[in-house]
C-alpha cells in the first residue's frame, strides 16, 4: 500500500472553493513519511472567502427551509459513503499527516460516529418544545431553534478531516452553511472529506473549503461568518475569541491540553501500562487529548514503570500504509524541533530518559522515538507547557489526593485518564478532576467516541463543547415564542384597577405550587 496517486490530489484540489477572479499561487503538499510532493492546492484569498460566504448565504436560506429529517438524511448517506471509502480516506490522511494507520482509522471512525449521532439526534433536539408560560393558561410558550447562518470553521493539521468536515456536520444539520479553512499543511484531508458530502447530495455552495493561510483566509472567515468554531492552539484561540467578541458573534474552541493520567495502587497495571502507550503516543502524541503526565502511586510506581517501558519499547515506530506500525511520524520540522527542544531542555536540567529521546531520520525525515522521562521538575519546559509530541513524564505520588492535586495543577483542563482499584474508585477520582472529559480505565478514545456526550475543555483548553446536544445547539439561535391567550397584562374591563397588580402578585406567589416553577 502507498500514498494515493497524483491524479487523486489533482481531483481533490479542484474542489477548493477558489471562485474570485484572478490567478492563484499554489502550495505543494508533501508526503510526510518521505517528503516527496503529493500535489498542490491553490492558495485562497480574502476575496475567495467573500465569494464563498455570499454563495453560502444564498444556499443556506434554501437549506434551512428544508425539514431537519431531510438534512439529516444527507448526512446519513454521507456516513455510508465514509464507510465505503474508508480505506481511501485513511490513505489520504496518512499521506498528508504521517500518522499510523490505526490513528487514521480512529479519525475516520470519528467522522462516522459524528454523522450517526447528529443525524439521529437532531430531529429530536431541534424540534420546537413547549415550556411553561409565565401565567398558566394565559401563556403558551415554545422554544424553537433557528440556524445561525454561515458558520466559520478553522481547523488544525492533526485531525484535519474530523476537525474540519466532522465539525461541519452538526452545523449543517442545524440548517447552517459552512465556510471552512483547513490548516495550510493538510488541505487534502478536508477536501477528501467534503468530496463525499457533495456526493451524498449536499449542495456545493453550502460547504466551502477555502485553503490558505490563517492570517488571510482565517481572518476573512472571522470577519464574515455568523459563528466561529476553532480548533488549534490556545494562543490563536485567544486572538480569535477577541475578534469574535468585537463582532459579538458566538465562538467555540477546542484548544491545547496537558493531560494527566492517574494510576493508583490496586489498578490493573498490565492493562494500564499497555493502554498508556496508546494514550500517550497516538498520532505520535500530536493529539490534544493525549496524555503527557503520568501520576503513579509510590507503591506501584516501579512495577508500572517497568511494564510501561516494556510496552513502549514493543511499540513499532515507522512509515507504513497498513496496520504494521503503532506510531507514525511527526508532521513538520516545527514539531520535530519542539519535541527535541523539550527533551534537551529537560535532560540538561537533570531529567532522566527512561526510553527514547532521539529523532529517527533512518525511518523518515520527521520521526521521533516515543520518549519517557522521569525526574521532571517545575523549571523544565515540559513540566507545564504542552509538548504536543511523543513525550511523557512519570511522577511518583504519595497518595490519591496528591495525584489529584498535581493533575489539577495546570491552566489546561481538556482530558484525563484514571486507573484505580475499582470502577467506582475511578469515578470518585474523576469527579475531582478539572477536565472536560475523563476516561476511567482507558486513555482518551471512548470519551472522544462518545459523541452523545459533550467534549471540550476547561481553563485555557477551550470554550464551549463539541458533541452531545451542546455540540449541535451551539450552532443555533434559540427563539422563545410566547403566545398570550384570553387576557393580556392589562386589567380586564370589569376588574377594579387598583386590585389588578396585587392580584397578579398573588398568582405569581401561588405559582410555586405548580410543577416546573
Ligand atoms: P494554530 O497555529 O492555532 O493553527 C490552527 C489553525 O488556525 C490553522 O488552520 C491555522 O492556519 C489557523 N490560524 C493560525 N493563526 C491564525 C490567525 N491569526 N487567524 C486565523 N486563523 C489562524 O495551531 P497549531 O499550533 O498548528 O496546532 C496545534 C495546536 O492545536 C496544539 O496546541 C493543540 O493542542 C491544538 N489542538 C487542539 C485540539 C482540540 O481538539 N482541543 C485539536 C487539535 C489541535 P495556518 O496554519 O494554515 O496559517
Amino acid at each position: 500500500m502507498s500514498a494515493p496517486e497524483a491524479g487523486v490530489f489533482e481531483r481533490l484540489s479542484a474542489l477548493a472553493a477558489i471562485d474570485a477572479p484572478g490567478d492563484r499561487q499554489r502550495k505543494t503538499i508533501a508526503e510526510t513519511f518521505t517528503g516527496k510532493p503529493l500535489g498542490s492546492v491553490p492558495i485562497g484569498t480574502s476575496e475567495d472567502v467573500a465569494v464563498a460566504i455570499d454563495k453560502a448565504r444564498v444556499a443556506q436560506a434554501e437549506w434551512a427551509a428544508r425539514p431537519v429529517t431531510e438534512r439529516a438524511a444527507v448526512v446519513q448517506r454521507y456516513r455510508a459513503l465514509v464507510v465505503e471509502h474508508r480505506h481511501f480516506l485513511m490513505d489520504v490522511l496518512q499521506a498528508e499527516t504521517g500518522k499510523a494507520r490505526w490513528a487514521a482509522q480512529e479519525e475516520v471512525m470519528g467522522l462516522m460516529f459524528a454523522a450517526r449521532y447528529f443525524s439521529e439526534a437532531a430531529p429530536r433536539l431541534l424540534s420546537p418544545h413547549k415550556v411553561p408560560g409565565a401565567f398558566p393558561v394565559l401563556n403558551r410558550a415554545a422554544v424553537r431553534y433557528q440556524s445561525k447562518g454561515v458558520v466559520g470553521i478553522i481547523a488544525p493539521w492533526n485531525y484535519p478531516m474530523l476537525l474540519s468536515i466532522g465539525d461541519s456536520i452538526p452545523a449543517l444539520i442545524a440548517g447552517n452553511a459552512v465556510v471552512a479553512k483547513p490548516d495550510s499543511q493538510t488541505p487534502f484531508a478536508a477536501l477528501a472529506g467534503v468530496e463525499l458530502l457533495y456526493r451524498a447530495g449536499l449542495p456545493r455552495d453550502l460547504l466551502a473549503v477555502v485553503p490558505g493561510p490563517g492570517t488571510v483566509v482565517g481572518t476573512a472567515i472571522v470577519e464574515g461568518c455568523d459563528y466561529l468554531m476553532f480548533t488549534g492552539s490556545s494562543e490563536t484561540g485567544r486572538g480569535l475569541a477577541e475578534r469574535c467578541g468585537r463582532r459579538l458573534i458566538g465562538f467555540s474552541a477546542e484548544l491545547g491540553g496537558k493531560n494527566p493520567m492517574i494510576v493508583t495502587k490496586g489498578a490493573d497495571l498490565n492493562k494500564a501500562a499497555k493502554a498508556a502507550v496508546r494514550a500517550c503516543f497516538s498520532n505520535a502524541g500530536q493529539l490534544c487529548i493525549s496524555i503527557e503526565r503520568l501520576y503513579v502511586e509510590q507503591e506501584v510506581e516501579a512495577e508500572f514503570t517497568e511494564k510501561f517501558i516494556a510496552a513502549v519499547n514493543a511499540a513499532r515506530l515507522g512509515a507504513s500504509y497498513d496496520y504494521s506500525t503503532d506510531i507514525g511520524s511527526l508532521i513538520s520540522e516545527a514539531q520535530l524541533e519542539k519535541v527535541s527542544k523539550h527533551v534537551a531542555d529537560a535532560t540538561s536540567k537533570g531529567a532522566k530518559v527512561l526510553t527514547g529521546g532521539a529523532s529517527r531520520p533512518d525511518l523518515g525525515p520527521l520521526f521521533f522515538e516515543p520518549t519517557v522521562l522521569t525526574g521532571v521538575t517545575e523549571e523544565m519546559e515540559c513540566f507545564r507547557d504542552e509538548t504536543f509530541g511523543p513525550l511523557v513524564s512519570i511522577y511518583p505520588v504519595d497518595s490519591i489526593e496528591e495525584a489529584v492535586r498535581s493533575a489539577n495543577d495546570t491552566d489546561y483542563g481538556l482530558n484525563a485518564s484514571v486507573w484505580a482499584a475499582s470502577k467506582s474508585a475511578g469515578e470518585r477520582i474523576a469527579a475531582q478532576l478539572h477536565a472536560g472529559t475523563v476516561c476511567v480505565d482507558e486513555g482518551y478514545a471512548p470519551a472522544w467516541g462518545t459523541t452523545a456526550a459533550p467534549m471540550g475543555g476547561m481553563g485555557i483548553s477551550g470554550v464551549g463543547r463539541r458533541h452531545g446536544p451542546q455540540g449541535l445547539l451551539k450552532y443555533t439561535e434559540p427563539q422563545s415564542v410566547v403566545v398570550t391567550r384570553y387576557l393580556n397584562l392589562d386589567p380586564p374591563r370589569l376588574f377594579p384597577r387598583d386590585l389588578w397588580q396585587p392580584f397578579l402578585m398573588a398568582i405569581a406567589r401561588g405559582l410555586r405550587h405548580l410543577p416546573g416553577r
